[in-house]
Parts: structure tokens; C-alpha cells; sequence
């Protein structure tokens, strides 16, 4: 396990400055703490599961189906997140090894997985992605067309929606998508909010994020870029 002693030491320095903001914020709702762990070997993993790690995020299906049904024989108590873009010919994949699903951005993927989740009897909790910045290379539905959508997911396609996902422009200040996201969840009363990076996450609980998604102040720096 060498080379990955300071995984524990970066988890534990995270979890204590997620307790400082959300006590700063007075915000109610426990924050769940994704380790984005795309890139990194099971061996990374492995460190952040013996560190109290349980909840992790991937964004490639492949990746993470290659990587974690090992591990879950381990630690029965994992629950993986897929945070990448998903093509409609890795439902089924998708389905079979995520906990939960935060990219649901289109009628297409919502009617696909709604057909997977009657035919595998699982319920993953599902986020929609929203792409706050409009971005036209980003994933996400457009601001404009989310409470449609959001409707549709939930009344007509009966999906387990439970919050929103936003990735907000690289280049921009956070706060401003932090706060759409909020206010589109809330008039649609759905409870999580998936927001907050390395570089975000206390900005984003202050504004109400209930999952953050942590990657590089985890496990590093990644050697290769990963897609989406
Ligand atoms: C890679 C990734 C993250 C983690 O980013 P870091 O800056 O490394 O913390 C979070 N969310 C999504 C969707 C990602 O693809």
C-alpha cells in the first residue's frame, strides 16, 4: 500500500473542513462526501475504504465496472455514484453496477433507464444534471428546459429522482450555478444537491449542497485526463 498513505491524511483533512463550512452555513442536511476516483487504481480505493471511505464516484461505466465489484465483496457498504456522461447502450451496464445515476439530462436516457429499472427490479437513486452554464459542449439540461423535464422524469417516467447535479463553467465563479441549482430543486421540492469540487466544495455547501464530489484533493493529481 505504499504510495497511498496520503489518501488518509487528505480524507480526514476534508471531512473536518466539510464539518467547518456546513457549521458555518447552519446547513441541516448531512453532507455526503464523494470520492471521485476515476483514473486512480482499486489500490487508491483500497486506502480510502481502510481510511472509513464508503461512498465513491466514477464517470465512466466501463471504469467502474471493472474496478468495484471486487471491492464491494470487501465492503458490502460501498455505494458508487456515476457522475460521467452515459450513452444509452451502457444502461443496462450502468444500472447493474451504480448505487446511483447523477447524469440523467435527457428523454432518451430517462426512457432507457426507466425500461432497465423495470427489467432489473433496482431503484438507484437518480440525479438530473443540469448544465447551469449552458455550456454547449457540457452534458446537462438547459436551465430553460429543466422543470419540463424534471416533470417528466418523475410523473410520466416514474424515475427515482432525487436531487440535481450541476458542473459549473470552469472559468466562472461557482455561486451563481450553485444558487440556479438550488432554486430549481427547490420548486420541485427535491431534497439533494450534487455540487462542490476540489476547489468549490465549501462554497457550494454554504449553498446547500448535500453530495459533494472530490477527486483530486483525495488521490492526487490525474495522470491521464478522464472523458467528460
Ligand atoms: C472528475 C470529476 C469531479 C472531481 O473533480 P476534482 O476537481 O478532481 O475534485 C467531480 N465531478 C465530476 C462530474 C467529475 O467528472
Amino acid at each position: 500500500m505504499t504510495g497511498f498513505a496520503h489518501i488518509a491524511e487528505n480524507l480526514h483533512e476534508i471531512r473536518a473542513r466539510i464539518a467547518a463550512a456546513q457549521a458555518e452555513a447552519g446547513a441541516a442536511p448531512r453532507v455526503e462526501l464523494i470520492a471521485v476516483s476515476k483514473t486512480h487504481p482499486a489500490e487508491a480505493v483500497q486506502a480510502a475504504l481502510q481510511a472509513g471511505q464508503r461512498v465513491f464516484g466514477e464517470n465512466r461505466v466501463q471504469e467502474a465496472a471493472a474496478k468495484f465489484p471486487a471491492l464491494r465483496g470487501a465492503y458490502p457498504d460501498l455505494k458508487l455514484h456515476l457522475i460521467g456522461p452515459l450513452q444509452t447502450n451502457k444502461v443496462r451496464q450502468a444500472v447493474e453496477t451504480c448505487d446511483a445515476i447523477q447524469t440523467v439530462d435527457r428523454d432518451r436516457l430517462a426512457e432507457a433507464l426507466a425500461t432497465e429499472l423495470a427489467k432489473q427490479g433496482r431503484r438507484p437513486d437518480l440525479f438530473i444534471q443540469v448544465n447551469t452554464g449552458e455550456e454547449p459542449q457540457k452534458a446537462g439540461i438547459p436551465p430553460a428546459e429543466a422543470d419540463g423535464f424534471i416533470r417528466r422524469c418523475r410523473e410520466e417516467l416514474r424515475l427515482p429522482i432525487v436531487g440535481l447535479m450541476c458542473i459549473p463553467p470552469a472559468e466562472e465563479h461557482p455561486a451563481p450555478h450553485f444558487a440556479l441549482l438550488r432554486e430549481i430543486a427547490r420548486r420541485h421540492d427535491l431534497a439533494q444537491l450534487s455540487m462542490g469540487m476540489s476547489g468549490d466544495y465549501e462554497t457550494a455547501i454554504r449553498f446547500g449542497a448535500t453530495h459533494v464530489r472530490i477527486g483530486t484533493a483525495i488521490f492526487g493529481r490525474r495522470e491521464r485526463p478522464a472523458a467528460g
